[in-house]
């Protein structure tokens, strides 16, 4: 027998934050993850490139026969050496099969362990304010399932039992079967003003809440269509809800925001918003391709000794701008004689982090901020080079040449649109936003372009847009578009400022 073995691990409730940290350490080192439908699909990215990656989810009628061939599946690859991870919604142990899986491993002799998850059963009530227990309220609880239908004769569950012998029940599976799970709990003699909750995908962005009565609750789910995966919680401790409903009370829980920014770039964005609680989506309008440098570049690289002052207008231009110098091996210190400008704190940041010293950041972070702010007697006479985008504005060029300055102004970069930005789009649309942020006005150029002359016409001009400041916002309005917050400040941290404050 090889060294192979099966982990069976909890991915966590939903929220793919909320795995272990000694989950996400083996999902980094499989060969084979066998995983089930609820787990999030971000954590599949963990996994490293080349594992081989296998959906288990089953149908529920097809579970039993599915069951065989996934334990099959699981001693195959372990006996071939193989380090499998049996990636199970919420906790392996609580209602996921994770112990047959176990006695079948054991049986056929091969090497397991388990990994325990944060479950739904807990995590789901304390994302929806509703702890389990509660000192004066609920001292015990009990987690079932509400996948066999009560009404049926000869189920294992003793509803009789079950109905007032814990003070919080927690039941999951139990969408289908919520009339009936209510109406066994009532004739077992539980009070119909007992409090209760349906939690419908709870600790993610799609988290959605039904509040009512052991009388009502059922009709309460219908009527707001609750699908399954759901929790249902009875008891007293329901009712501190109202005080304690923390996840779906922050500022933008339930909003739909997309990140159009760079793939490299939107990170920070989507992860501020998420924060926030924001279902983020991601098109990526933009991609940054690095110039081939020709001979203005190399004059200018040349004239850099007799440059005064360099002006940095976003912060990928310092990394392109060290990587075009190799090829005339130099490097950042070539710039050690110059002043240095940025437009703003984020290219600052950058420019910082390559080991120079900026000399200069202007209040407002735009081309006209450089200009206002620049002290006039520094400038007549000096030579300035500006190393920017491709397509960028001449603001500043024209702005520093007006007060004698001579200036020459490079690309170190291009923005083009994404190969299959035109693919994602429709797809991407299909659902309303209630923001769509721009982060540059060739954000905005590419996001028009790339849709059809019908989503130029009508989509457009239809979508909220949230623009981090004046140009981008001219740029958004220029395509007949609608500037729904504009960041007060020009960062990142304004542009989601203004968003959290317009949804407040
Ligand atoms: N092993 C899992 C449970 C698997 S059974 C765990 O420990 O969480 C699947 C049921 O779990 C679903 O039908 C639903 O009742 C519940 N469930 C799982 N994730 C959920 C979520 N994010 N929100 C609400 N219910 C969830």
């Amino acid at each position: 027998m090889g060294k192979g073995r099966v982990y069976l691990v909890g991915a966590g409730p939903g929220d793919p934050a909320l795995i272990t940290v000694r989950g996400l350490e083996l999902l980094r080192q499989a060969d084979v993850v066998v995983y089930d439908h609820l787990v999030d699909r971000r954590l599949l990215a963990e996994c490293p490139r080349g594992a081989a990656l296998i959906y288990a989810g089953k149908e529920v009628d097809h579970a039993r026969a599915s069951q065989a061939a996934i334990n099959a599946r699981l001693i195959r690859s372990a006996k071939a050496g193989k380090t499998v991870v049996r990636l199970k919604g919420g906790d392996p142990f609580v209602f996921g099969r994770g112990g047959e899986e176990a006695l079948a491993l054991a049986r056929a002799k091969v090497s397991y362990e388990v990994v325990p998850g944060v479950t739904s059963a807990v995590a789901v009530p304390a994302y929806a304010g509703i702890p389990l227990t509660h000192r004066g309220v609920s001292s015990s609880v009990a987690i079932l399932t509400g996948h066999e239908d009560p009404a049926k004769p000869g189920g294992a569950l003793r509803w009789d039992r079950l109905a007032t012998s814990c003070d919080t029940l927690v039941c999951l599976m139990g969408v289908a079967t919520l009339p009936a799970i209510a109406t066994q709990l009532l004739k077992h003699g539980r009070a119909p003003s007992t409090p209760c909750a349906v939690v419908h995908w709870g600790t993610t962005a799609a988290q959605r809440t039904v509040s009512g009565t052991l009388k009502s609750i059922a009709a309460d789910a219908r009527q707001a269509k609750i699908k399954p995966p759901a929790i249902l919680i009875v008891g007293q401790v329901a009712a501190l809800r109202k005080q304690l409903a923390w996840f779906e009370r922050r500022p933008l829980s339930g909003k739909r925001v997309l990140v159009t920014r760079s793939a490299d770039r939107a990170p920070a964005l989507a992860a501020r918003l998420d924060a926030l609680g924001a279902s983020v989506e991601r098109l990526p309008a933009i991609e940054l391709v690095t110039v081939k440098p020709n001979g203005a570049f190399r004059d200018a690289v040349q004239a850099i000794p007799e440059t005064d002052w360099v002006f940095f207008t976003s912060p990928e231009g310092i990394g392109r701008f060290a990587q075009l110098l190799k090829p005339y091996r130099k490097d950042v210190r070539w710039l050690s004689g110059c002043h240095i400008g940025a437009i703003g704190p984020k290219t600052a940041e950058a420019i910082e982090s390559a080991g120079l010293h900026v000399d200069f950041v202007p209040k407002r972070f735009s081309q006209e901020g450089v200009l206002a702010d620049l002290p006039r007697r520094v400038l007549a006479g000096k030579r300035a080079l500006i190393l920017s985008a491709e397509a960028s504005r001449d603001v500043l060029s024209d702005g520093l040449r007006r007060r004698g300055m001579a200036v020459c102004k490079v690309p170190v970069y291009r923005t083009v649109v994404p190969r299959p930005f035109k693919r994602q789009v429709a797809a991407i649309f299909s659902r309303p936003f209630d923001a769509v942020t721009v982060t540059s006005a060739s954000c905005v150029e590419h996001l028009h372009a790339g849709l059809s002359a019908a989503g130029k016409r009508s989509l457009f001009r239809r979508l909220p847009f949230a623009s981090i400041g004046p140009v981008t916002s001219a740029a958004v309005r220029a395509r007949g578009g609608r500037v729904a917050v504009e960041a007060s400040v020009s960062t990142i941290e304004g542009l989601v400022d203004a968003i959290a404050g317009a949804a407040r």
